[in-house]
């Protein structure tokens, strides 16, 4: 191709992406993949979730104006790509089993009248005769194989139907076939080729690293406690969280609701009524929080997942990356927090045994699934970082050196001085107790505890006992597992006369090589906060919304739920999280700036643009906002620092260099001027211009700040302070009858406080 030819298409797709969907660019891998499905060549693309591969097959289908046909494993799935799809004005339809014989006709005279731009389908009808012959009779350029890792038994979704697409190659020799996942291992990517027969794929691989997630992983010590406090870290937020076994769902949403909060329960034991219900609750944002074994999920299209919390460890790394996958799917930042404990191991082990029974599978396979624990378990254990550990199991080198944003990087779980003295203390326990006990005993003996078990056995004598005196139960029984993790113990199953199965800890010829000291381990603990600090930081508050944008923020989401109720659609088709933020941050003046908007296209302008931008300059006019803010100085977030599948923060237009506008302002103000000729000078929003007079007022410590606020409300503000403490400016504006706007309350307090702390 020619260079301008390639120009041409590139700035063709450019205007159909933000046409149709209100992007600015393609990414990167979007790009080449494209051009893949464009030049009729097979493609193989694996992007994580979230990475944007609808985009890959659904672009060119738009340019080309023919049909392209999308199998899609799960007709939930296909019903929200498909009201999406139509949401955003282009020409998508769905042809499976859920549809009566009439409606499936009425789909076949649209198919057949080259209406339908992108076909849904399963994989059992994709592979139909009759299905065959309709297809026949029009122009089909492009088979997409969404979710293409259900085709491998080597993956962990395996769908025995989707073997059959095989045949696709041999019914529709010229057309080409193009197979999405986010299923990233060498080996599935390998037999999704073979079994596909893609012909000299394209093979795209993506960055599976997802910057804007913050992983977490903590030992369960109390279940309810760590769960209440991940929750209460997103009220009024989406966040899903994953047990391992149903009875465990029960259990802790009934304990939830009893503490208030409205979390809705779904495994596969409910009926499939009660289980859409849920779905639909969740994706309509009437409830905000699911508690799940791993049937939630597939076809989960709620973008605005906060957090998921796993209560337990999943079976696979593969699991557990596709189900923190679905946090942050809007780009924005979202939290991941895996609980695990020692016994999840054993737990999936006797799981995976007793299936492996009962489906009389080859032992390979239960061969392969240990595997698979034993790298989840390391992970868990691991003292790497979280990013980094992930990425490289998928097979990928992870650039740079603290992420910012796993428990490790941002130095919330530490390691412990002398972990190589503290690990040959509990190992010589273990010895001395014969390896005839579980963890709890071996941490009575090393704590020096009078428990029945220590007095029965007489272990107060045991020249172990007491050891490790000084260190918290709960931390010992992580060294424990940390231990097990580095293979310097293990765990066993024990039989007893009694016929009683129970586990105990024994040494194995690690823990020889950690006693001789020939080898060193390294031992985690959780850091310790002073009293009052916050245990982590926001991480909700990536892109940060000053206090008038969070309110204008809330206001669109409740007009986005109005409008999905009065449409019969979910919120996220309306707009996702990311274009409210960006509305509610930038305030666009008119129809034609909201168009600049992420994720604002000619059609949802067309639908929304007024209902949308009435709100956004009325509440900005209310409350004395700037509009058209789209020179915003925020630095850019952590997320959008490192590379990111996910929309970029607007970046400041024509910014000047910080020290020089740093200086610039600091002039105005020694100079007496207002706030309002500030924010007209610099373009910068009023909640800046506040940021900069506070810093001013810190370093100069002026004698009067009546130049920006005057005499009267000085004092009114320093009276409601009195009243109600400095601690947050909230109570102070409400005191104030919401009279004084937030920033002039802040200027106040910043005054009041620098001139106190002089005298
Ligand atoms: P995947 O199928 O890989 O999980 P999706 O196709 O659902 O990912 O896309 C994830 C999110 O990224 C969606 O909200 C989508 O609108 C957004 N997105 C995709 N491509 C782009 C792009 N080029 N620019 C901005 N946003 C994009």
């Amino acid at each position: 191709m020619q260079a301008t030819e390639k120009d041409e298409l590139i700035e063709q797709l450019e205007a159909t992406i933000s046409r149709y969907w209100g992007f600015s660019k393609l990414r990167p891998l979007q790009e080449a993949a494209i051009k893949s499905v464009l030049a009729g060549e097979d493609s193989l693309v694996v992007l994580p979730t979230g990475g944007g591969k609808s985009l890959c097959y659904q672009a060119p289908a738009v340019m080309r104006g023919d049909t392209t046909v999308v199998v899609s494993p799960l007709i939930s799935l296909m019903k929200d790509q498909v009201d999406g799809l139509r949401a955003c004005g282009i020409s998508a339809m769905q042809y499976n089993s859920s549809q009566t014989a009439s409606e499936r006709s009425a789909v076949e005279s649209e198919i057949l009248k080259g209406n339908v731009r992108l076909l849904f389908v399963s994989p059992e009808r994709l592979v139909g005769t009759d299905f065959h012959r309709l297809l026949r009779q029009i122009k089909v350029s492009t088979f997409a194989i969404d979710e293409a890792h259900c085709i491998s038994h080597w993956g962990h979704d395996f769908r025995p139907e989707y073997r059959q697409l095989r045949l696709l190659r041999d019914s529709f020799p010229g057309v080409s076939v193009h197979a999405y996942t986010a299923t990233a291992t060498e080996q599935v990517r390998e037999d999704i080729i073979q079994q596909l027969g893609l012909k000299n794929p394209v093979v795209l691989v993506g960055n599976f690293d997802r910057p804007n997630l913050t992983y977490r992983v903590h030992s369960r010590r109390d279940l309810l406690k760590q769960v209440l406090e991940v929750a209460g870290r997103h009220s009024n937020e989406a966040g899903i969280v994953y047990c391992i076994r149903r009875k465990e769902v029960d259990e802790l949403t009934a304990t939830l609701k009893k503490n208030k909060v409205n979390a809705m329960a779904y495994h596969a034991g409910l009926t499939a009524e009660e289980r859409s219900q849920t779905q639909e609750a969740f994706l309509s944002e009437q409830c905000d929080l699911i508690v799940a074994t791993v049937a939630f999920g597939m076809g989960i299209d709620r973008s605005n997942v906060r957090f998921v919390l796993h209560t337990g460890m999943p079976k696979s790394l593969e699991h557990y990356q596709q189900e923190t996958g679905r946090a942050g799917r809007d780009g924005l930042e979202a939290e991941c927090t895996l609980l695990y404990s020692g016994s999840d191991v054993l737990l999936w082990k006797s799981i995976m045994e007793k299936s492996s029974m009962e489906q009389s599978e080859d032992t390979t396979f239960f061969d392969r699934s240990m595997d698979h624990l034993n790298e989840m378990s390391r992970y868990s254990r691991g003292a790497v970082c979280r990013h980094r550990a992930l990425v490289e199991y998928f097979g990928q080198t992870f650039d740079g050196e603290n992420c910012a944003a796993c428990d490790i990087c941002l130095g919330e779980t530490v390691s412990v001085d002398g972990a190589d003295t503290i690990a040959q203390k509990i190992l010589s326990c273990v010895a001395r107790v014969k390896a005839a006990f579980g963890a709890g005993h071996i941490i009575s003996v090393l704590r020096g505890e009078n428990t029945e078990g220590v007095r029965k056995w007489h272990h107060d004598q045991l020249s172990t006992f007491g050891l490790l005196k000084e260190h918290d139960k709960a931390d010992i029984r992580d060294w424990i597992d940390q231990l097990v993790g580095q293979g310097a113990l293990e765990h066993e199953d024990r039989l007893l006369d009694s016929g009683l199965r129970v586990p105990v800890i024994r040494l194995n010829a690690g823990s020889w090589k950690v006693m001789r000291k020939e080898t060193s381990v390294r031992l985690l603990r959780p850091m310790r906060r002073p009293k009052g600090e916050s245990k982590s930081r926001d991480t909700t508050n990536s892109l940060p919304l000053d206090v008038d944008e969070k309110v204008l923020f809330e206001e669109l989401r409740a007009l986005r739920r109005l409008i999905a109720q009065e449409k019969k659609c979910q919120p996220y088709m309306v707009f996702n999280d990311a274009t409210l933020r960006e509305l509610a941050r930038v305030r666009p003046s008119g129809l034609q700036k909201m168009l600049k908007i992420h994720g604002i296209g000619q059609t949802k302008l067309q639908e929304f643009g007024d209902r949308f931008g009435t709100l956004v300059y009325d509440h900005a006019r209310a409350h004395g906002l700037k509009l058209d803010n789209f020179s915003i100085d925020s630095a850019p977030s952590r997320s959008a620092q490192r590379q990111s599948p996910s929309p970029a923060p607007t970046q400041p237009e024509n910014k000047m260099a910080l020290k020089e506008r740093k200086e610039c302002i600091r002039k105005l103000f020694k100079d007496g001027t207002s706030i309002d000729d500030v924010m007209k000078e610099t373009e910068l929003s009023r909640t800046t211009c506040a940021e900069h007079l506070c810093a001013f007022i810190r370093e100069e410590a002026p004698t009067s700040i009546h130049a920006w606020v005057d005499e009267s409300t000085y004092d009114k503000v320093v009276a409601a302070a009195n009243t109600v403490g400095i601690a947050r400016l909230k109570p102070i504006y409400v005191q104030l009858a919401e009279s004084v706007p937030y920033e002039e309350i802040r200027v106040v307090l910043e005054h009041f406080q620098t001139v106190q702390a002089k005298f």
